[in-house]
C-alpha cells in the first residue's frame, strides 16, 4: 500500500522518519510516498502547498504528517483550482485539511501509568470540527482601527462531526458524547452547534449525551477527566482542548491525532513544529508513532495497531527509556530504538 509523507519542517523531518521506521518494522507491505510541502514545494512548485501536491495526497488518500510552522500574522494561503477558482485558508495546515476535505480532527487522549500523574485512567477522544468556526479565514481588517473574524457554523458541518462522534461511540462501545461549546455568551453561533449536536443525539438513544461549557469544561478535564468519554466541539475549542489533554497526559509530545473526510485521512500531531528543539535529536516522536496507530487502523491493519500501540505504552510504562519532555534523558534515536526493539518482541511472542 502506497502512504503518503509529508515531513514539514521544524521537529517533523525527525518524527517522520522516527515513525516509519517503527512502522516499518511491523514488516508490513507499505510504500512510502513524499509529498512536497511547506519549504521544499516551494522549492520544486512555487507554492507551499501546491495544487501537484494536494493531488498526489488524493491519489494515495492515506498520509502521515509531520507538523509545519506559520508565521504569526502570515500564514493566510491561497489556492488555486484548475476551473480557474480560489480558495483561501488560514494557514497552510489548513489548507490542506480543507483542500482535502477532512471533517474532522480526532484525538484520542488515554492517561499513561507512571506518566499522567492523577491523569493515568483519563480515556477520552476529542472530535474536533475541522472546516469551519473562526478558522474559516473570513477575516479582515478595518484600517488601523480594527479586525473582523466570522464565526461560522453550519448544519450540515455541524450535525456531520456531532453523528462521526455518535457513530464512533457505537462501533468503540463508548457511553457518553459530550459537546462543548459556549453557548451562553455565543448563544447564536455556539447555540446553532449545540441545537444540531441535540437533533442528533436524538437518533442514538442508546447513548448517553450531555454538554459543558467549553471554559469549564477545562477546569473539569484537570479536576475529573473521567467525567468525558467521547467529547465534540468546534475547530477552535476542539485546537485548545486537544493540547490541554496533550499535556494532562505528560507532554505534548504524547498528542496523536488523525484528519479524517470521506475519502481519505492526514495523520498528524496535536502539537506544532517546536522551534525550540528543532535539529536536536530529543524531540517525543510518541505522538506520530501513535497517530500512526489510528493509520493502522484505518487501513484495517488493526492487529498491528494494536501490537505498536502496546510497545509504546509498555516502553513508556516502564520508564527506562524515556525522552526529556516526560523527564527522561533519552534522545529521539534511542527512544526509536526502544520502541522498535519491543515491537519485534511483541511479534515475536505472538508467533
Ligand atoms: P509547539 O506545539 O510546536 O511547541 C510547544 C512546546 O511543546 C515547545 O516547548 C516544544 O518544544 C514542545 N513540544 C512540542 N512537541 C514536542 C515533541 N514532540 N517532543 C518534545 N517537545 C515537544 O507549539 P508552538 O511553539 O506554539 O508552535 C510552533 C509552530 O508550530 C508555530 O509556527 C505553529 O503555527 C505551528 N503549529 C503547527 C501545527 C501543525 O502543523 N498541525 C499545529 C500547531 C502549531
Amino acid at each position: 500500500m502506497k502512504i503518503g509523507v509529508l515531513k514539514g519542517n521544524g521537529i517533523g523531518p525527525e518524527i517522520t522518519a522516527a515513525t516509519i521506521r517503527v512502522v516499518d518494522a511491523l514488516g508490513l507491505d507499505i510504500e512510502w510516498v513524499n509529498i512536497p510541502i511547506a519549504e521544499e514545494a516551494v522549492a520544486l512548485y512555487g507554492h507551499p502547498v501546491p495544487g501537484e501536491a494536494i493531488q498526489m495526497l488524493k491519489d494515495v488518500k492515506v498520509a502521515i504528517k509531520g507538523p509545519i510552522s506559520v508565521e504569526k500574522g502570515k500564514g493566510r494561503v491561497t489556492c488555486y483550482h484548475e476551473d480557474g477558482s480560489e480558495y483561501v485558508y488560514p494557514s497552510f495546515n489548513n489548507a490542506i485539511r480543507r483542500e482535502l476535505k477532512l471533517f474532522v480532527c480526532q484525538r484520542p487522549t488515554r492517561g499513561i501509568p507512571g506518566i499522567s500523574g492523577d491523569h493515568e485512567n483519563m480515556n477520552v477522544v476529542i472530535m474536533r470540527e475541522l472546516t469551519e468556526d473562526v478558522y474559516s479565514a473570513i477575516e479582515h481588517r478595518i484600517g488601523d482601527v480594527a479586525a473582523e473574524c466570522v464565526k461560522l457554523v453550519t448544519r450540515e458541518a455541524a450535525e456531520r462531526i456531532a453523528r462521526y462522534g455518535f457513530e464512533y461511540a457505537r462501533k468503540h462501545n463508548r457511553k457518553k458524547v459530550t459537546c462543548v461549546h459556549k453557548a451562553n455568551a455565543i448563544s447564536i453561533t455556539d447555540g446553532f452547534f449545540l441545537e444540531c449536536f441535540r437533533r442528533v443525539a436524538a437518533e442514538y438513544p442508546d447513548i448517553e449525551s450531555d454538554d459543558y461549557f467549553v471554559d469549564a469544561t477545562t477546569v473539569y478535564l484537570l479536576k475529573k477527566p473521567e467525567m468525558f468519554d467521547v467529547i465534540v466541539t468546534t475547530n477552535q475549542y476542539g485546537d485548545i482542548l486537544s493540547d490541554l489533554c496533550a499535556g494532562l497526559m505528560g507532554s505534548l509530545g504524547l498528542g496523536a491525532g488523525a484528519n479524517i473526510g470521506f475519502d481519505g485521512a492526514v495523520f498528524e500531531a496535536a502539537h506544532g513544529s517546536a522551534p525550540d528543539i528543532a535539529g536536536m535529536g530529543i524531540a517525543n516522536p510518541t505522538s506520530l508513532i501513535l497517530s500512526a496507530v489510528q493509520m493502522l487502523h484505518y487501513i484495517g491493519e488493526d492487529r498491528s495497531a494494536d501490537l505498536l500501540e502496546e510497545a509504546v505504552r509498555s516502553v513508556l510504562i516502564e520508564g527506562a527509556c524515556k525522552t526529556r519532555d516526560l523527564g527522561g534523558s533519552a534522545s529521539t534515536e534511542e527512544y526509536t530504538a526502544a520502541v522498535i526493539d519491543r515491537v519485534r518482541q511483541l511479534m515475536e511472542a505472538a508467533k
